[in-house]
């Protein structure tokens, strides 16, 4: 839980030391570079990319709208140019901010550009916290050298016109981090407890999978597997004794797991005989993995305002599904996959089992139900993905 140990915060005497550059302010406040009296670059689970300026800017002003750059550039071996350069941008028509990584050459031209799903926090309108997966932004795990800087909009550093083009930190060296994987530790359900579908409006469907762990658990992950598809999975209290590898190994291939009460009792009378069979999974989850689920699914869909209210208590949202293909009834293979075809659309959740009896139809489905999504357009996400629930790293 610690926060790593931030190289270059020893290095702020000298930046301090150093004498004020001649700054001429353009008339356009934010038309000369962010004139940076501080940054760090650290990490608890996420990284956290911080810069304070001397000065107030505007989130405005940075490009693409503003042509103004604020980066973080990326080193690894010589510093003769980043490898990398993670870039704080304007959101096209509003204040917002954005971040783009972007994977450059030796000279410096840009291979690749990815946008990085970050959250921004703005201190008094002179400075920025970015907070962001690593993997988002395409930095491997390893060590790493980092600047901050910052670089006015080209027009404005053409000769002879001369403001203060450029600036960094620290100013006359390098921070160090050792980037390392974020585990996951939980999520935060927020809005509505109980959900059957997720937001219609986009193209992400999620794949979710009861009753396990289980002898299928391991072909259900391979397929997905060679998909990159993440799914979710929504297991047993009672199941997990002897299968916690099982476990670990579905949060490490980036797949979520959700509570599906400790023994598939019924429990739509809610009261304290559902509370404890919630928190009970939770927990033994949690010893397993180190992860905390904030999903729970009913057994048999047997739902009720109390048992919501039950799995709320414990900081659950209660989710059910709009698509189910009834594949424990083993129709066939061919029958899963185009039930559910048939009727998965944006939003949708769809229920399959890994476990609770033979599975291996629902294996064979999968690889062409993911072909066929994919073919229209929808991206397989996990349920927390699609409900914009908050996932906590550590
Ligand atoms: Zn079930």
């Amino acid at each position: 839980m610690s926060i790593r140990p931030i190289a270059a915060v020893v290095l702020l005497g000298t930046a301090l030391l150093a004498p004020p550059a001649a700054r001429a302010r353009i008339p356009d406040g934010n038309a000369a570079a962010v004139d940076i009296g501080s940054a760090s670059l650290g990490q608890r689970g996420l990284l956290a990319f911080r810069v304070s300026a001397k000065e107030p800017w505007s989130p405005a002003s940075l490009e693409p709208r503003g042509g103004l750059r604020l980066c973080l550039q990326l080193f690894r071996g010589r510093l003769a140019s980043p490898r990398r350069e993670v870039c704080v941008r304007s959101r096209p028509g509003g204040t917002g901010m954005k971040l783009v990584s972007y994977a450059l050459d030796a000279s410096g031209k840009v291979l690749s550009r990815t946008y990085v799903p970050a959250s921004f926090v703005r201190g008094r309108q002179t400075s920025v916290l970015a907070r962001f997966l690593p993997s988002d932004a395409r930095v491997r795990s390893g060590k790493w050298r980092w600047v901050a800087a910052s670089r006015a909009p080209d027009e404005n550093c053409a000769p002879p016109a001369q403001p203060p083009c450029e600036d960094r930190f620290p100013s006359d060296g390098v921070g160090s981090i050792t980037v390392r994987t974020p585990r996951p530790r939980g999520c935060t359900a927020v809005g509505s407890p109980y959900r059957l579908n997720g937001p219609r409006g986009r193209n992400q469907i999620a794949l979710t999978f009861d009753d396990g762990p289980g002898p299928y658990t391991s072909s259900i992950l391979r397929v997905l597997g060679r998909f990159d598809v993440k799914a979710t999975f929504f297991v047993l209290g009672d199941r997990i004794a002897g299968r916690q590898g099982m476990l670990r190994r579905i949060l490490r291939e980036g797949h979520e797991l959700a509570n599906h009460s400790w023994n598939h009792a019924i429990l739509a009378a809610g009261g304290s005989g559902a509370y404890n069979q919630i928190r009970r999974t939770n927990a033994v989850i949690r010893s397993a993995t180190g992860f905390t689920p904030c999903l729970f699914r009913a057994p048999y869909g047997a739902v009720s305002w109390s048992l919501v209210a039950e799995a709320r208590r414990a900081h659950l949202a209660t989710i059910e599904w709009d698509v189910d293909p009834r594949d424990w009834a083993t129709p066939g293979a061919g029958t899963i996959f185009a039930r559910v075809v048939g009727s998965a659309r944006g939003g949708s959740i769809v229920v399959m089992h890994d476990g609770g009896g033979p599975r291996r139809q629902t294996a064979q489905a999968v690889a062409a139900i993911i072909k066929r999504l994919r073919v229209r357009g929808y991206e397989p996400v996990t349920v927390s993905q699609l409900l914009g629930f908050k996932q906590l790293y550590r």
